[in-house]
């Protein structure tokens, strides 16, 4: 038998997914339509989880990219590599997964080189295929093969914005913190500790959520939750917990540290 040529993208066992909402219904009715989806929202909310979670369901092998200034076109698509047999093309992973059919996710897609967007655009409008010009190849996107990307808003500022040329070629999914309950579940679940102490530590997410208009670019993810729950369920006190993996990663501002520290102190006494 033919080896197969996904096999490093499938998933082993079930990610554990808590829905907010009817997204993975949403999510099936537009992969069952082959459209490219696009997940809004901050930085920790889930997004990648959920595509993980849908990839598991959906049986697929699932290609996560995480995108970063340095990513060029040619990271994605191939490039000639010399080797003892002479020239020879690799397929970049975005190719593998539009010639075998897998789930591409392209996390954060504007912070990639703006050559990107110019290969994804064919692939997210009904030509659905992509072009290698280096090789002189169009390939046609396998039948099987899902486009997702995401884009977190907040990021607009530093005009990291997503082109309309791309957005409109895309449906979009909002995604945002989950409801206080929903959060204190999946940071239960994930970090291990008590729903009584997630709760509080969602309730201190909240308060440095509303900090924002302060000058706190960004209030504390759901992402940092579950490691502040980490280090409490590894027995560290709770103002030593939120320090390191919530006050000091959110913030270098002394004055922002001391409110948001204050806020520790009324979310778990001290
Ligand atoms: P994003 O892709 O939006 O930056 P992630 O999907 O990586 O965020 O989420 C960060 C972490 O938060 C996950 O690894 C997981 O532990 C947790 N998480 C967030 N939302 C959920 C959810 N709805 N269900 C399960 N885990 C979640």
């Amino acid at each position: 038998m033919a080896p197969d040529p996904l096999a490093a993208w499938r998933l082993a066992g079930e990610p554990f997914y808590r829905a907010s909402g009817d997204e993975i219904r949403l999510c099936m009715l537009a992969f069952e339509r082959r459209l490219p989806l696009l997940l809004k929202g901050p930085t920790g909310c889930g997004k990648t989880r959920f595509v993980e979670h849908m990839a598991w369901r959906l049986g697929r092998p699932l290609v996560t990219l995480a995108c970063n200034e340095d990513m060029t076109a040619s990271d994605l698509l191939g490039r000639y590599l010399i080797d003892a047999e002479g020239t020879r093309w690799h397929d970049g992973p975005l190719t593998q997964a539009v010639r075998h059919g897998a789930i591409c996710y392209l996390d954060e897609v504007v912070e990639a080189h703006r050559d990107t967007t110019v290969v994804i655009h064919p692939l997210a409008d009904t030509r659905r295929v992509l072009a290698l010009e280096r090789r002189g190849e169009l390939v046609p996107a396998h039948p099987d093969f899902q486009l997702v990307i995401s884009y977190n808003p907040g990021y607009q500022e530093r005009g990291k914005d997503l082109k309309p040329s791309t957005r409109q070629r895309f449906v979009a999914l909002e995604f945002g913190y989950p409801a206080p309950e929903v959060e204190a579940a999946i940071v239960a679940h994930e970090a291990g500790v008590a729903p009584e102490l997630a709760a509080r530590l969602v309730e201190w997410a909240r308060g440095s959520r509303a900090l924002r208009p302060q000058g706190l670019e960004e209030g504390a993810s759901t992402r940092m939750l579950v490691r502040a729950g980490q280090l409490l369920a590894a027995g560290a006190a709770p103002a030593q917990a939120c320090d390191l993996a919530l006050v000091c990663a959110l913030t270098d501002d002394a004055d922002t540290a001391r409110a948001l520290r204050e806020l520790v102190a009324a979310c778990f006494g001290g």
